[in-house]
């Protein structure tokens, strides 16, 4: 229980950060200074205030000085975090797997929603993300470096094709070289199994949300979707549950 309680507290306070850098990574300014603040007031968070959650909590969703409502989005992240962290940990031990899978999600957390804010993917924080995946793959014992060599390979190509012929149907871009370099990270981890599960999660979670948004007429025609975070999605899904669906799948068709 202690382990738990700990990850929780951690994937609570590196949430907290990872919202500092969603928010300012974008605009090119410093993660560090200045310290945290109002958005409208400038009104700069006394420690109390900057409390994970528990802060929103007691100032009611609400900036102490004017009253601003404070996005829902900033708890939901930190508690976001804490659950991949919990999962990770369920499903991997007290591993070093679980470490660097811990620091793959965080930096995937920030893709995330910077592609939803932005509808890009930065190069830089790619990079980053290849770190923890490089050393994940080239552990002992855990995966086939050709296996995953080939699932880096074969999705990114898959995603690659996609925005191709998206651009002749569509006339416009379709799939962001962000997403087919997304693409390439995602199928390096995973390989080319959990691979192709985790590309159809994502194209099946995006027609999910696409079907909510169009019966609730909050889609305007040709609005743009960022792809990124169902692509996060399917690496979550197919990370944590992808051979039990690979197995209960192959079982079915048999
Ligand atoms: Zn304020």
């Amino acid at each position: 229980m202690m382990i738990e309680i700990l990850l929780i507290i951690l994937g609570l306070a590196i949430g907290s950060f990872l919202n500092v850098c969603i928010y300012r990574l974008p605009k090119h300014v410093s993660i560090s200074k200045p310290r945290s603040h109002c958005l409208k007031c400038d009104n700069q968070l006394k420690p109390w205030e900057n409390i994970p959650v528990l802060s929103y909590i007691f100032l009611r969703g609400k900036c102490s000085n004017c009253h601003t409502p404070i996005s829902l989005r900033y708890p939901f992240i930190e508690i976001l975090t804490s659950i991949i962290f919990l999962l990770l940990y369920y499903y991997y031990g007290l591993t070093i797997q679980t470490l660097l899978l811990c620091v793959l999600f965080s930096i995937v957390i920030v893709i995330t929603f910077i592609d939803v804010d932005t509808q890009l993917i930065s190069n830089e924080l790619l990079i980053f993300g290849l770190i923890p995946v490089s050393i994940y793959i080239v552990l002992p014992g855990l995966s086939n470096i050709g296996t995953n060599l080939l699932g880096a390979i074969g999705l990114s190509g898959l995603f690659f094709l996609i925005g191709y012929f998206g651009k002749i149907l569509y006339k416009e871009d379709s799939m962001g070289m962000g997403d087919i370099k997304y693409a390439f990270v995602i199928g390096l981890l995973l390989g080319w199994k959990s691979g192709i599960l985790a590309f159809g999660i994502s194209f099946l979670s995006a027609a999910i949300i696409i079907f909510i948004y169009s019966i609730t007429k909050n889609l305007k025609p040709r609005q743009k979707i960022p792809f990124g975070p169902f692509m996060s999605i399917g690496l979550l899904i197919a990370l944590i549950w992808g051979e039990k669906i690979i197995e209960w799948y192959l079982l079915f068709y048999k």
